[in-house]
């Protein structure tokens, strides 16, 4: 990026996600990034080696902690969340897990709230709660759960908004400023909605996750994670999480697919949010169905927090059928182009049944509880024509009983 446009005016999202970190001229002229492919690296000598690792030189050590092609990711991420620094993972529960088992220990409480994505569910319920980490669900929105939660004093609050799978929304804002006054760091999980959609660390959220295998990486063709924030915390994550606890390290080639990714990222998600917004209405207005999710709906009892807090609804809808979880499966086998697939954020739409897929990771008495019901079908709207999917869906209801 020139200087003349950085003197000027901070540049827009898509410029830093092409431009930002990166100068042809200092890369052999190359206008794409090179791939460092490499697993270690080579030092003039022990003294040099010895600086290196001390950090008293600046400088890659071992591939298991660091990486140019991974630098240049976590720099533009950083800018795009508008956080200190970034750091990349080999999935993004390899992030979830580097991040909590890193900065909790023994002892401690972390809060979350109820809804969240089934592997995230099972890693805080099983992973983290064998080592003696105490882990609290509660609904984040309800002002009372959230104060007798936060008077416990947690290192860490936890939460997705919009969730999986029902896109509940929850007070980013409100939570954060509470959270703070406890010291407690407020974690969010922004896969759903990207910084093109969603800024929550300019919400007051101290760190941001991402699922990078959704819509960052966004063509359904790698597994990648991030954690953005303090640098203090990145760089403990990679000293110590990274390179001694986990070695979820991203590899050098789905570094470079992620910034390939990104490019396109916020056309991208004007597109997912339009054809989204339009699967939405097609369903809240379809006799068969009981239910719709979709936090940019008029009528989504979260619809003015979606709009404080959000510029656009994103690529997800999920809805429930009048006739249940049978119905659910039948309109699911009555789809001819939309694919039956967990994960989201791709190109192709992508329909799934979270209470016996993404979500059995709860119990049936656990998705009861929290509001995960049997009849719940969600849908990746893709960026295939929108008619092509409106059309789908459509035939798809026509056919059920
Ligand atoms: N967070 C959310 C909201 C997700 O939907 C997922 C995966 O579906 C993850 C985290 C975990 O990411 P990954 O599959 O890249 O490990």
């Amino acid at each position: 990026m020139s200087e003349r446009q950085r003197r000027n005016r901070k540049p827009g999202m898509s410029t830093r996600a092409i431009h930002e970190g990166y100068d042809p001229f200092e890369n052999r002229r190359a206008l794409t990034a090179p791939i460092y492919m490499t697993s270690t690296y080579a030092f003039e000598n022990a003294e040099e080696g010895g600086a290196v690792f001390a950090g008293e030189t600046p400088g890659f050590t071992y591939g298991r902690s660091m990486n140019p092609t991974q630098s240049l990711l976590q720099e533009r991420l950083a800018s795009l969340e508008e956080g200190e620094s970034g750091l990349t993972f080999a999935s993004g529960m390899g992030a979830i897990s580097t991040l909590f088992w890193t900065l909790c220990q023994a002892g401690d409480l972390v809060v979350c709230d109820q809804i969240l994505y089934g592997s995230t569910f099972a890693f805080l319920t099983k992973g983290l709660t064998k080592f003696g980490i105490e882990v609290q669900f509660v609904d984040l929105n309800d002002a009372d759960q959230r104060a007798q939660a936060l008077s416990r004093k947690p290192r860490i609050v936890y939460l997705e908004s919009p969730a999986n799978p029902n896109l509940r929304l929850v007070d980013i804002g409100a939570v954060a400023t509470e959270a703070k006054a406890v010291n407690a760091l407020t974690v969010v999980d922004n896969t759903f909605a990207t910084p093109a959609l969603q800024l929550p660390l300019s919400l007051g959220a101290d760190i941001v996750i991402h699922s990078m295998t959704k819509y960052l990486g966004g063509h359904g063709d790698l597994l990648a994670g991030t954690v953005i924030g303090p640098t203090e915390i990145t760089l403990r994550l990679r000293k110590e999480g990274l390179r001694f606890y986990t070695g979820a390290t991203l590899s050098p080639i789905n570094a470079f697919l992620v910034l390939r990714g990104l490019k396109t990222l916020e056309i991208r998600m004007e597109r997912h949010s339009k054809s989204a917004a339009a699967v939405a209405r097609l369903l809240a207005g379809h006799p068969k169905v009981s239910q719709v999710y979709y936090p940019f709906l008029e009528s989504a009892p979260d619809h003015e927090l979606a709009r404080r807090q959000m510029s656009d609804g994103g690529g997800l809808v999920s809805f429930e059928l009048k006739g249940g979880m049978e119905a659910g499966k039948d309109f699911i086998r009555a789809l001819e182009m939309v694919l039956c697939a967990v994960s989201l954020g791709d190109a192709e739409t992508l329909v799934q049944h979270p209470a016996s897929m993404t979500h059995s990771t709860y119990s049936a008495e656990e998705r009861a509880h929290y509001g995960i019901t049997d009849g719940l079908v969600r849908i990746s709207v893709g960026l295939e024509n929108p008619e092509d999917i409106l059309d789908d869906i459509a035939q798809a209801l026509e056919r059920l009983n």
